[in-house]
């Protein structure tokens, strides 16, 4: 039979897959001795099966009632008992961490007759009051649907009513009172009344919990975060401990090292007399961990302990939840904490220096996301003159948008182009869309916990919180600094996560120091701490990683730059970038070419200008590896455009002149080349097939490039590589005039010149005859942009089509199979090629130049694909570089 529920001494940290991170993560501090309040946890199998069948699955709620007697009888008093409630909340916790996004109802158990029991126990009818008017609240909205902003506004009539300015003054009548006006909001709403059955509560509870894994906000997170839909989420259930009960109780969160720097030591925030809801919410202004050392040195030193003992166990950043019930602390969470790139990094290197993991854990904690985050351009701190406000420097980096005030007109502008910064006094869950729309979010409220930062730092997304200077207005739609200035919607501002400023209108960018650094020049001294941890990562990576790495560089100044990132040569020039700009006359004149002699005319033009720019490439990649690709696009690419030029003639002819015979002859040779498809078209190794001298002429190029390096003293190593093959009868057409081309070319020069010649694989016919393909190539480089395009059939042209966003939503592939290989089909194509590839040609060189070759997720499908390199653009070459190596681990 399936089990449903485990006490937290039945657990562990490795059972996060059944009963969540949180729970495990409960269970695991329970076996390790640390204080934390008995509960239990329901499995995500539970909450699977309910989604499955829209149902409480079969046997659940006896499991629940067996282990809530034993709580019960543990706590020497029952859920719910009138004279001493035992009080319980029930909070979900999935798989993977997602903040704020699904359900927590506090405080089951309490109804009309409990309320006074707790009232009378704890000595504070505010207190039993405020928790049954939050347990209405709470359960009211979650569980029965109403509308959160009903409660809110009644919260705030009655304080209206009473004059009275904040919660913190509401005495215990008034909130009877509230608990009354909450009863009948909710009965007025649903025609139910609020359950008084303990019981009842718990179960409803459970369900709505269960419930909220498919509820919007939920999905969206995880789109975002690529989380899987079918996981489900556990619920923890977990006898309440209270941080709102005086002085001497509060609630915080702590971290084991600084989640914005790695700094070591504890770190935090924390709030006297408060519920942990209290704390993340921002709604009241927190104070550093120091004050509560000040305050309860006694708490403060077993916190510290504790914090120690789980960094220790984990070997890793832990962050928890704490509450202080009347001098005795309790721990409500715990869990690897979110950092940021900069922090990824430092703890790194520290926890490795401190023998705590390995250099290869090390490396495991960091990835190419982050380094690259690391590699973005941050604020000239010259040039930004006087902020208009600071806050906490929440989540690094600088943004520059238009002030916007709601979720919706974030995305509403963002969707438009414009770039925006979300501006709120605080944020909830409800604001995901306009912060994932946003490039900053702006809060006025709320410490480095508060909702923005967390969800803000998980995004890797600018986000200053509590800038308490700022009079935010949503309603009006502005905000007012200090000194008077009014910031409206629209205006523009410059937002630095890593200071914690603010800045009216747009300040000018500078390099990161990491980027700098990577590119080969000074470190500054306030950024040594993280140069360092980057370079030692990268190290390591250089050191375990199969896969080398080399860079699509089309100019000498793109090859120059890979080459200080650190690639091994470049897989993919384009050499069409090369027939562009002026030289488009003398392409124009080859296309357009009336005799055999007028064509070679014009080609030969070409040459020198094509032996310059291999020269020059090959000199900055020398004794590299350097893949020169032949032309691939339609020719037509290089004519004007059909519809500009037919309008063209036309209105010379309306005009009543003749048109420019020169305009009438492009356009009928764009007419006689036109495709429909012309990505399907006359490209690739067809154009050299059919287009005479053109493939002989680049190859002539590089052939004399090669000479020019050669007697220069330098060791070029060019490969040619032909484009769009999707038979060997192709190549082999091709090849022959290449090595005839080079046994001309040594013959006229007395220089040996030898090439290797490869194919792309992008075609699947290309794939699925790797072997014989493999008889004529003597290297393969997948392009899988095309091989994507031709496998799925999605034109690469339109990847912003409408359906590719609802392919997105309605969870056909978890992300845009252009960004991210799709291993199932696309990475079954590689599979073939390499295999039947390598049976025909044992040494058969294989990499991969399309978009993936930079993309983390596709650069460890390549390693284990067991190709010998990725090509990227040259700015994810340290990306590539770390990645390569996190897959070798
Ligand atoms: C590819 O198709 O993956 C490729 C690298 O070539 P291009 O993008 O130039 O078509
Ligand atoms: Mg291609």
């Amino acid at each position: 039979m399936v089990r449903y529920v485990y006490d937290f001494t039945q657990g562990g940290r490795d059972m996060a897959g059944l009963l969540g991170g949180k729970g495990a993560n409960l269970a695991e501090m329970t076996r390790l001795g640390l204080p934390v309040p008995p509960g239990f946890v329901i499995t995500t199998e539970a909450c699977r099966a309910f989604l499955a069948t829209g149902g409480e699955p079969a046997g659940l709620w006896r499991e629940v009632s067996g282990r809530l007697e034993a709580l019960e009888a543990a706590a020497g008093r029952r859920l719910g008992q009138p004279d001493d409630p035992l009080l319980v909340s029930v909070r979900s916790g999935a798989r993977f961490s997602m903040p704020g996004m699904m359900e927590t109802i506090l405080d089951i158990g309490l109804n009309d007759d409990s309320v006074l029991g707790l009232a009378k126990v704890s000595g504070s009818e505010r207190f039993a009051w405020d928790s049954y008017r939050r347990l209405l609240q709470m359960f009211g909205s979650t569980v029965m649907g109403v509308d959160a902003a009903l409660f809110e506004g009644e919260l705030a009539l009655l304080k209206d009513v009473r004059g009275i300015p904040d919660d913190v003054h509401l005495g215990a009548a008034d909130l009877a009172r509230l608990v009354e006006i909450y009863k009948d909001l909710i009965h007025d709403e649903t025609g139910d009344w609020f359950p008084q059955c303990p019981a009842e509560q718990l179960r409803r509870a459970v369900l709505a919990v269960f419930a909220s894994w498919n509820g919007q906000r939920a999905r969206l997170y995880r789109r975002r975060e690529h989380i899987p839909d079918g996981l489900g989420t556990a619920v923890t259930v977990q006898r309440m401990v209270f941080g709102n009960l005086g002085p001497d109780s509060g609630s915080g969160v702590a971290f084991t090292r600084d989640p914005a720097t790695g700094r070591p030591g504890p770190y935090g925030d924390y709030l006297a007399d408060a519920q942990g809801e209290d704390v993340v919410a921002g709604v009241r202004d927190t104070v550093p961990l120091t004050e509560l050392e000040r305050r309860d040195p006694g708490s403060y030193a077993r916190l510290r302990e504790h914090l120690r003992t789980l960094e220790r166990h984990y070997r890793d950043l832990c962050d928890i939840e704490f509450t202080i019930e009347r001098g005795t602390l309790w721990i409500l969470q715990t869990r690897v904490g979110k950092r940021t790139a900069e922090a990824a990094f430092a703890i790194a290197a520290q926890l490795a220096d401190e023998r705590v993991i390995t250099p290869d854990e090390g490396l495991a904690r960091v990835s190419g996301e982050e380094l690259a985050r690391l590699m973005f351009p941050r604020f000239d701190t010259s040039a930004t003159g006087d902020a208009l406000a600071r806050g906490v420097p929440a989540s690094p980096g600088a943004a520059v948008g238009a002030a916007v005030f709601d979720s919706a007109e974030a995305v509403r502008r963002a969707a438009a182009g414009e770039k925006v910064v979300l501006v709120r006094q605080e944020t909830t869950p409800d604001d995901l869309p306009g912060m994932i729309a946003a490039q900053a979010v702006l809060t006025s409220r709320g410490g480095k916990t508060s909702h923005a930062a967390v969800v803000a730092r998980g995004m890797g997304k600018v986000c200053v919180c509590g800038a308490e200077e700022l009079s935010v207005d949503v309603r009006a739609r502005h905000f007012t600094a200090p000194d008077g200035t009014v910031v409206g919607e629209g205006t523009v501002l410059s937002v630095d996560g890593s200071a914690g400023a603010v800045y009216p209108g747009s300040v000018p960018l500078v390099d990161s120091a990491v980027m700098r650094f990577l590119e080969g020049g000074d470190t500054d001294e306030k950024a040594a701490g993280v140069v360092e941890a980057v370079a030692r990562a990268l190290a390591r990576a250089d050191t375990v990683r199969r896969l080398e790495v080399r860079a699509n560089a089309d100019t000498p100044e793109d090859a120059a730059r890979a080459r200080r990132f650190g690639a091994q040569g470049i897989g993919l020039c384009r050499t069409e970038h090369m027939f562009l700009g002026e030289r488009r006359q003398l392409v124009e004149d080859m296309i357009l070419a009336r005799s055999d002699t007028e064509r070679d005319r014009a080609l030969a033009a070409l040459l020198p200008l094509q032996r310059r720019d291999f020269t020059g490439i090959l000199q900055a990649m020398d004794g590299l590896p350097v893949t020169i690709r032949l032309l691939d696009p339609p020719l037509h690419e290089f004519l004007p455009d059909r519809t500009e030029l037919a309008v063209r003639i036309a209105t010379a002819r309306a005009r009543g002149d003749l048109p420019d015979p020169h305009d009438a002859e492009l356009l009928a040779a764009v007419n006689r080349m036109h495709e429909e498809n012309p990505m399907l078209g006359l490209r690739g190794v067809r154009l050299g097939l059919l287009v005479p001298g053109l493939v002989a002429m680049q190859v002539r190029a590089i052939g004399e490039a090669v000479v020019e390096r050669t007697r220069a003293g330098g060791t070029p190593r060019a490969e040619i590589m032909v484009p769009l093959v999707g038979d060997v009868r192709e190549l082999r057409i091709v090849r022959d005039e290449v090595e005839r081309v080079l046994a001309e070319v040594s013959e006229e020069s007395g220089v040996l010149v030898t090439c290797p010649v490869g194919t792309m694989i992008e075609l699947p016919r290309a794939a699925l005859t790797a072997g014989r393909i493999a008889e004529e190539a003597q290297f393969f480089s997948f392009g899988t942009n095309d091989l994507t395009q031709t496998t799925w059939g999605f034109s690469r042209d339109d990847v912003e089509a409408e359906f590719f966003s609802a392919y997105l939503d309605r969870g056909v592939f978890p992300a845009s199979p252009f960004e991210t290989l799709d291993i199932d089909g696309v990475g079954r194509l590689v599979r073939i090629a390499v295999a039947e590839g390598r049976a025909a040609r044992p040494d058969l060189t294989i990499g991969v130049c399309g978009e993936h070759g930079g993309d983390p997720g596709s650069v460890h499908f390549f390693h284990t694909a067991g190709l010998d390199y990725v090509s990227c653009s040259p700015f994810r070459v340290p990306v590539a570089r770390l990645e390569a190596g996190r897959a070798a681990l």
